[in-house]
């Protein structure tokens, strides 16, 4: 079997992944942490924050123009994701293509990067909880970006950074919003079961 006809693997100079849910699970108090970020904004502003998403709630911050508050955010963030950190859950399969990336097409200078909504330091924990540390050549975290998934910010920086054209970047995630990012982006984008499906097929063989 032709791996690289089911994912363009060995045409990519940059693989992209999102962290929560597609390399490992993160144990954080959501429910917690979005109540404590919206507190803080109505007391902060007098105003509410309509609160769907930390994403949304973070981008009128942004509007506001209020970077130290911005700043305040990320910690506040930063704080309740480490505090369960090391309860996360690793992706066995993820983990192994991104230990074993050869064996599925991907050429040695094909560089992997994180884009992730989580904070640096927790995307960085995780990794090294999960031992794939120095398998990554950058991270793109919460704090790098103003205008945060489904915007094409984050995956527009990495292109940047390596500058390659869109056809040689591949992100995964698992959610919807991760495909919708890689829409807006004009990358293609997958969800993280694809690559999980080959590496379960891959180790039948
Ligand atoms: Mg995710």
């Amino acid at each position: 079997m032709d791996k690289s006809k089911i994912l363009p693997l060995k045409d990519k100079k940059v693989i992209v992944f999102d962290l929560d849910g597609t390399i490992v699970r993160l144990a954080a108090d959501w429910y917690s942490l979005k109540k404590v970020l919206n507190d803080r904004y109505s007391e902060h502003f007098q105003d509410d924050c309509q609160f769907t998403s930390i994403s949304a709630c973070l981008s009128e911050i942004v509007e506001k123009g209020d970077e130290a508050e911005l700043q305040h955010n990320f910690d506040v963030i930063k704080q309740y994701e480490l505090d369960n950190i090391e309860k996360n859950e690793p992706i066995e399969e993820t983990i192994y293509f991104i230990n074993n990336t050869k064996l599925f097409g991907v050429k040695r200078a094909t560089k992997l990067a994180i884009l992730s909504l989580n904070t640096r330091q927790t995307i960085e924990k995780s990794l090294e909880l999960a031992g794939i540390s120095d398998k990554f050549d950058s991270i793109l975290g919460r704090e790098d970006v103003r205008s945060w998934k489904p915007e094409p910010e984050g995956l527009l920086k990495i292109m940047e950074h390596y500058k390659v054209n869109k056809e040689e970047m591949i992100y995964f995630g698992d959610l919807e919003k991760d495909i919708m990012t890689g829409a807006n982006a004009g990358i293609e984008t997958h969800y993280i079961d694809a690559l999980i499906n080959l590496v379960k097929s891959y180790k039948k063989i």
